[in-house]
């Protein structure tokens, strides 16, 4: 397999956008380098224990049956190890691996192009595969389940239907919430995987790890600091590490310590939580606006400027982790900590509500939350 190969085309089908946002979990084009960077064992891919070691037995069967891997749906904010966890994948099957996302894919000779040029237990990565479109999504249906494809050749009354053997892949999906796909996309999955946000030690690894591999120099307090405020997600993490770096270098004696670290967060405006000015303005407005809420997710975005998708994917799932933020079937709502966090006091009669309201705070019910 040649690894230089697929490693190199790891990021070419994302947009990479100029977000001024540091904590942003998107890829941003200071993450270029996140291809070098990224794990290519699961030794190496630090945290979500229980999926690595589903992954490794399933892989292990599949290579022992000499079949190619079911397919797999990875499902979590971006950032958190998606598309590492894809080319693991492959590496360990012996595979190639093609990476796309679901807006590259525009029409359905697209996708059977792929399709079509992928050898026996390849993996086909497509990312935020909830925005296929429909015609495309309709050809990934008998290509997952029966590895054909049918393809109409011609036009009108000449028009005539081929169907084409594929050979046995797997498809790795990413999306950031399951619930965007449609069902019947969905069921295709073999195996469905949700990436949780890290926990503090988990990311100070991947940290440890990273600033090894970039000869970066972090001793215990400064790691563990950094370790609390990257929202436990390993992409922000890396990328304030580098920044730390920046500051070591130019504010200290190249040595990532606790100092640096606080002087760095707040010069770049992220609070002792991880939380930034977007994050703290969400929280401000449920509380001054809507006397802590229930709010909903539309009303929220129009209110802050941001798009409810941001809002959704990359602020409340943090903001929830944190006991902040909570959704009950009214809407969102601020919590005593999210309170105390702002300094503020809530009202009493939201107190009683709200109280009433996370009694039946379910994560299952988050869809139906607007
Ligand atoms: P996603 O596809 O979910 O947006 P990526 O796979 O692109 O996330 O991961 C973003 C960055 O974080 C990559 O540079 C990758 O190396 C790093 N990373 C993600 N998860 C882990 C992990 N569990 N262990 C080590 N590094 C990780």
């Amino acid at each position: 397999m040649n690894t230089e190969g697929f490693y190199s085309i790891f990021n070419q089908d994302y947009e990479i956008e100029d977000e001024p946002r540091i904590v942003d979990r998107e890829i941003r084009a200071e993450d270029s380098f996140e291809g070098a960077l990224r794990p290519k064992d699961f030794a190496h891919f630090y945290g979500q224990s229980k999926i690595k070691e589903n992954l490794q037995i399933f892989i292990e069967a599949a290579k022992n049956r000499e079949e190619a891997l079911d397919h797999v749906l990875l499902y979590g904010p971006p950032g958190l190890g998606k598309t590492t966890l894809a080319g693991i994948i492959a590496q360990n099957m012996n595979s190639d691996i093609r990476i796309t996302s679901g807006p590259a894919i525009e029409r359905q000779g697209d996708l059977v192009a792929l399709l079509t040029n992928l050898q026996a237990h390849d993996v086909l990565f497509i990312d935020e595969i909830h925005r296929l479109n429909y015609q495309v999504e309709e050809i990934l249906y008998p290509a997952m389940e029966d590895y054909i494809v049918d393809i109409i050749i011609g036009k009108g009354p000449s028009a005539r239907s081929i169907r084409l053997d594929l050979p046995h892949f797997t498809l790795i999906g990413a999306t950031t919430r399951a619930g965007l796909l449609s069902a019947p996309l969905r069921d295709r999955f073999g195996m469905v995987h949700r990436l949780e946000l890290y926990e503090p030690q988990e990311v100070a690894q991947i940290i440890q790890h990273n600033a090894e591999l970039l000869k970066i120099k972090i001793n215990d307090a400064g790691l563990t600091m950094l370790a609390t405020r990257c929202r436990g997600t390993p992409r922000i993490a890396i990328r304030l590490l580098r920044r730390m770096r920046d500051f070591a270098q130019v504010k200290g004696q190249g040595l990532i310590d606790q100092e640096i670290v606080e002087l760095g967060l707040k010069a770049l405006e992220i609070d002792e939580r991880g939380l930034d000015n977007t994050d703290l303005n969400l929280m401000l407005i449920m509380a001054q606006n809507f006397q802590g809420g229930p709010v909903g997710l539309d009303t929220l975005a129009a209110m802050t400027g941001e798009d409810p998708k941001t809002i959704e994917d990359v602020c409340e799932p943090y903001l929830m982790q944190l006991g902040f933020v909570a959704k009950t079937p009214r809407g969102r709502i601020l919590t005593k900590q999210g309170w105390n966090h702002l300094n503020l006091t809530p009202p009493l009669d939201q107190i009683t509500d709200n109280l009433q309201d996370k009694q039946i705070d379910l994560e299952h019910i988050e869809d139906s939350a607007d």
